[in-house]
């Protein structure tokens, strides 16, 4: 909607770059979810076990990815996200403890990224590039705070219409790079994919939707997507992924609330994989959010003929 305000650049990057998928997982447990009030939570019943199986699924199939992590479970995680920097993937940030950046203040802001930032990079001993907030819940005064903590891309833009707990960034003065990426200096913002039909924005990037739609759907709009766009972005979390049966949920959860955490859940690894089978027949080619700015980054110096 702000595309209007948003200059766009005669030539595409990603004209060099190629058509690229990035799968990424946002790493928090089930009693981070929106829905659920984490205080009525048994914490212990941990689904982060859906890290590894997601890892191995991405190893088995020989491809990248990117992850944002919570601070708050970067030590608890540290040997599997040291492992993960050392495989080349690509370690962000998701947060602290998964509170919406659009119900807090920008001071809270700001001390939330630096503090989730720091100890990740504690963690890993590198730095960490990249940022998505919670819930995609970020508008543009929040995303110079992403800037001014020291992340070089940010992924939390999504078209999405009427959810209200998403936000939408305003990103006027950037330029747009090609796909659904955004650049203002070094600093990339890379859009979440929806597709639009019907005039909506139907989703085709969530997790919940390999959950929830009949493959035939999901197959349907995913082609359709990949047939217009050079971008496709995934997004998936541990608790869809987890081999462990559904925790006890606070009492009084509602149905449809135990419906759309549980239903699908022992078919997404298939999904995935089939989804990595499409993106692989629609020519796309896997790279993580940080090599990809490195790449764009690159050519932007290349075009202005520094070194
Ligand atoms: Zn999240």
């Amino acid at each position: 909607m702000h595309e209007d305000r948003v200059k766009c650049d005669a030539t595409s990057m990603l004209a060099s770059a190629g058509r690229v998928a990035v799968l990424t997982m946002d790493v928090e447990d089930w009693y981070h979810l929106d829905y659920f009030d984490r205080r009525r939570c048994d914490v212990r019943q941990s689904l982060l076990d859906g890290v590894e199986v997601y890892r191995q699924l991405i190893a088995r199939e020989g491809l990248v990815s990117s992850y944002f992590v919570l601070g708050e479970l970067a030590r608890g995680l540290a040997p599997l996200l040291r492992e993960l920097a050392a495989e080349g993937q690509d370690v962000g940030s998701h947060g602290w403890d998964h509170r919406r950046p659009l119900t807090l203040t920008l001071e809270a802001v700001a001390e939330d990224l630096r503090r989730s930032k720091e100890e990740l990079e504690e963690v890993l001993q590198r730095s960490v590039p990249g940022y998505r907030a919670p819930c995609f819940s970020l508008d543009r005064r929040r995303l110079e705070a992403v800037r001014a903590a020291g992340f070089v891309y940010d992924s939390s833009r999504i078209e999405f219409g009427a959810h209200p707990l998403y936000g939408t960034i305003d990103l006027t003065g950037f330029e747009k790079v090609g796909g659904e990426i955004y650049r203002h200096g070094s600093f990339f913002e890379f859009e979440v994919s929806t597709l639009r039909r019907w005039g909506r924005q139907i989703p085709v990037s969530g997790g919940g939707y390999l959950r929830l739609l009949p493959w035939a759907a999901t197959r349907y709009l995913v082609k359709r997507y990949l047939a217009e766009h050079e971008l496709y972005v995934l997004y998936i979390h541990p608790f869809e992924l987890s081999r462990k049966p559904d925790p006890p949920l606070p009492p009084g959860t509602r149905w449809a609330t135990r419906a759309r955490f549980s239903v699908g859940r022992p078919h997404v690894a298939d999904r995935l994989r089939r989804l990595i089978g499409l993106l692989r027949e629609g020519g796309f080619r896997f790279v993580t959010f940080a090599q990809l700015r490195r790449e764009l980054a690159a050519s932007v110096d290349a075009a202005a003929g520094t070194p």
